[in-house]
């Protein structure tokens, strides 16, 4: 909120952008008021910039693999699917709510792999998966918030705090997603092999 104020930002949460006249440039808003009544708006701009709505790939969200948000429906913690046993999602198509990022994805797979393999062998679900996700919030040129959260909000940093705290603006942040964090999705994790990934035990399993 320091930056948003430092840059000037004027925040309208909860307002949803639901028309673009691009040739007349103007933006048309949605927003809900406190009796609920939704109240429309149309806004001059010289440059838009959008983030479209996370959906799921059509071809998942007819399918009866999906849950009622299109996503798959997958149990959130051994990532199968509830009425398909031998079906399970990693990755932003999964319908878990975690954030969509490609480091909840990173911690999915080895959850998934572990998981496939208990049932090839007959067994329960072994690992669980916790919601990890990674947001790394570019604030200004050289530093980063790198927001790591997991189901529920709860705090799951990567660093002891006195390394890299991730409720702050860190130099170290902005290292590590411009330097080491190329290296390594590139190097470990799209070459399947993980070492910081390793899956949790689930509840039910013990340690
Ligand atoms: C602008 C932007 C910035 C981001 N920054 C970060 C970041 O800093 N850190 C981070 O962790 N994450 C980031 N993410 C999120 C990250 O990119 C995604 O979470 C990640 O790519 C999800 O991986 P996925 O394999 O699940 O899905 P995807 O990467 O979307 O892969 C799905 C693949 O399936 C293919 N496909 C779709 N339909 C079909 C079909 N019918 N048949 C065959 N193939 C099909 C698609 O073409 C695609 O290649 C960012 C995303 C965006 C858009």
């Amino acid at each position: 909120m320091r930056y948003v104020e430092r840059y000037g930002i004027d925040l309208r949460l909860g307002s949803k952008l639901v028309a673009v006249d691009g040739p007349a440039r103007v933006a048309t808003f949605e927003r809900a008021g406190a009796d609920g009544a939704v109240e429309r708006t149309e806004e001059r701009f010289d440059m838009l910039h959008v983030c479209p709505p996370q959906v799921a790939p059509a071809v998942i969200a007819a399918s009866p693999l999906a849950g009622a948000g299109g996503f798959v429906d997958v149990d959130p913690a051994t990532l199968a699917h509830p009425r398909f046993a031998n079906v399970f999602a990693v990755g932003d198509v999964a319908g878990t709510s975690n954030a969509k990022t490609a480091a909840a994805a990173r911690k999915m797979a080895p959850v998934a792999a572990a998981n496939v393999l208990a049932l090839l062998d007959g067994d329960r679900p072994a690992a669980a998966y916790d919601g990890y996700g990674s947001c790394p919030l570019t604030v200004e040129r050289g530093r980063i918030v790198l927001a790591e959260f997991g189901y529920g909000g709860t705090l799951t940093p990567s660093f002891p705090r006195w390394l890299l705290d991730g409720t702050r603006p860190t130099r170290l942040a902005w290292q590590l997603k411009s330097r080491l964090l190329p290296w390594l999705y590139w190097n470990a994790m799209l070459k399947g092999r993980e070492w910081l990934a390793a899956p949790a035990a689930h509840p039910g399993r013990g340690a």
